[in-house]
């Protein structure tokens, strides 16, 4: 048993996005009730942050084989709760999984320094030790990939982790809570605490004494406010919030890669991920060229449950989601978009947007500037360089840019133009555990995964030996 379910009503309803039907309720906690699971994480947290980070390292690695033996389960409930494809869904957890076996081994490789002194008699040095207690606060899109690269480098730090899932995914995050007990992890020490008091929550985290680190995943407004409320404690934060990709398609490009690496970025869980492309920038000479072979690869997409075999594109999160996108595309239509696909609500089911094509935007229709979440590929046409990179950068935002060009000195310059923390360089999957994940402006604070994501969970302490 993964997780245990409750009566209809008496906690949090689960629906599947594909058939809004009931698939489970589970306990949703009060927020007295998650503070006294803080409290009880602190008290928790000495012992495990004493084992040695090989001790620790074991737990995780057998928490890593627990999740990858189950990976058809888990992926059966990614997709019953997320929509997303099976297929999907297996990758999700495969790539969840990465970061537990990533912070498993970096978690024995958190060094501190020896300085060179400046005075005889005295040695300089710095440790490296857990933040102390940690929150997060995760999202519905990736439900099992945003809780492992936060849980897995706060518990390879030694920290305890108390994780508030999404309310509409609360399943496979409660499913991977058990196989970490499983594994050896100390019960106090990870919890999962699905709510339907999301924003109580978000208070408790900010401004509970012993929680000293909160991660955050989700909308920008949403990371704006924990961050006001932080202030009161001064507590750490990560922050990795909304985007709006530009993809940029240079006439020096080759095609067919292009297309290849703009439907691997867009169409992804239906264009719901915040590394997506949102905008894509075509310059002038290969424009036309570029949009008949997009246009042929949206048309072979298959809109549908994503448990059945086949299906390319799932169900949108819920009919909210589908309401915002169909608002988008409409705006964008009055104000001059030409549609060369789809264009509204599929005929599959309330929860299911068309692949759209959008051709003829500009940079001012708010399918522009807004974070899209959904399948819709919004067109600008572009002169040259500079107003490729002028566009591209005209945004709050800074996540994640791709672009194609075969030119080096042109993948030079526009790579160290892009105001982002991550760039796709002829390629439009960037996410990988080995990597530092994160953006800059609106988009964020902190970076998760790689060596970089071990340190967002350690504090940097200072020793300074006299008397030698
Ligand atoms: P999305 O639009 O992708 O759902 P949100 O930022 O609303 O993005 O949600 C991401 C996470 O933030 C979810 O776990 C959600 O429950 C949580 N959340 C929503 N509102 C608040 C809030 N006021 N304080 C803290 N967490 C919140």
């Amino acid at each position: 048993m993964l997780f245990a379910t409750l009566a209809a009503g008496e906690g949090l309803d689960v629906l599947n996005p594909a058939t809004q039907q009931r698939i489970a309720t589970v306990k949703a906690y009060s927020t007295e009730e998650i503070a006294r699971l803080i409290e009880a994480a602190d008290a928790a947290r000495g012992a495990w942050a004493a084992r040695t980070a090989k001790e620790r390292s074991v737990v995780l690695r057998r928490w890593y084989d627990l999740v990858m033996s189950h990976q058809e389960d888990l992926a059966a409930l990614v997709t019953a709760e997320s929509g997303k494809p099976l297929a999907e869904a297996r990758g999700e957890v495969a790539y969840g999984a990465a970061f537990i076996e990533w912070f498993a081994e970096e978690g024995k490789r958190a060094y501190g320094d020896t300085i060179p002194t400046f005075a005889n008699g005295k040695r300089v040095l710095t440790i490296r030790q857990g933040v102390g207690t940690c929150a997060a606060i995760t999202p519905w899109n990736f439900p099992v990939a945003m809780i492992t690269r936060k849980v897995a480098p706060a518990l390879a730090a030694g920290c305890a982790m108390v994780v508030k899932p999404a309310e509409a995914t609360p399943l496979s995050a409660l499913a991977l809570e058990t196989l970490a007990h499983e594994a050896g992890v100390p019960a106090e020490v990870f919890r999962v605490v699905p709510t339907d008091d999301p924003a109580g929550v978000g208070t408790l985290f900010c401004t509970h004494p012993q929680v000293r680190k909160l991660s955050f995943t989700g909308s920008t407004r949403v990371g704006q406010l924990l961050m006001e409320q932080a202030a009161a404690n001064v507590t750490r934060l990560s922050l990795e919030l909304g985007g709006n990709a530009p993809f940029i398609v240079f006439d020096d490009a080759d095609l067919d890669a292009a297309v290849d690496g703009l439907m691997a970025s867009k169409f992804r869980n239906a264009g719901q991920t915040c590394v997506c492309a949102n905008r894509i920038l075509v310059q002038d000479s290969v424009h036309d060229a570029f949009l008949a072979k997009v246009q042929e690869r949206v048309a072979a997409l298959v809109v549908g449950d994503g448990a059945q075999p086949g299906t390319t594109i799932g169900p949108l999160i819920n009919e909210a989601a589908v309401k915002k996108v169909g608002a988008l595309v409409a705006d964008a239509c009055e104000a001059g978009a030409r549609v060369l696909a789809g264009g509204g609500k599929s005929p599959v089911g309330t929860g299911f947007f068309e692949p759209t094509i959008l051709a003829d935007v500009t940079p001012d229709m708010a399918v522009a500037s807004a974070e899209i979440f959904g399948p819709v590929v919004p067109v600008i046409r572009f002169a040259d360089e500079p107003q490729a990179i002028r566009i591209a950068n005209d945004t709050p935002y800074g996540l994640a840019a791709y672009f194609y060009a075969r030119d080096v000195g042109r993948i030079w310059r526009v790579m160290e133009a892009l105001e982002y923390g991550m760039v796709g360089v002829n390629d439009g999957i960037i996410s990988t555990e080995v990597a530092p994940f994160g953006g800059i402006k609106h988009s964020g604070l902190g970076r998760e995964g790689s060596r970089h994501g071990l340190d967002e969970y350690l504090e940097l302490k200072y020793c300074l030996m006299g008397g030698i």
